[in-house]
């Protein structure tokens, strides 16, 4: 197997183009930075699935499972 293929997801070609798809657009949508509805400041992030927390004032919210609705 010398073939060598470039793509944008770490799966390859596994598990079909739309799961992938929609992989992609959760994990990059994971990675940018939130606000905090508290204190404001960046370090808001996810700590579990539907659980929102922020690291500076420790504000922690329960929210939807891939993304904020409160930013
Ligand atoms: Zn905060």
């Amino acid at each position: 197997m010398a073939r060598k293929t470039k793509t944008t997801t770490e799966f390859g070609a596994k598990y079909g183009s739309s799961v992938r798809k929609k992989y992609t657009k959760v994990t990059t949508s994971l990675r940018q930075k939130r606000n905090c509805p508290e204190c404001n400041s960046i370090k808001f992030k996810r700590v579990a699935i539907g659980i929102w927390a922020c690291d500076k004032c420790e504000f922690k919210v329960a929210d939807s499972a891939y993304e904020t609705t409160t930013v």
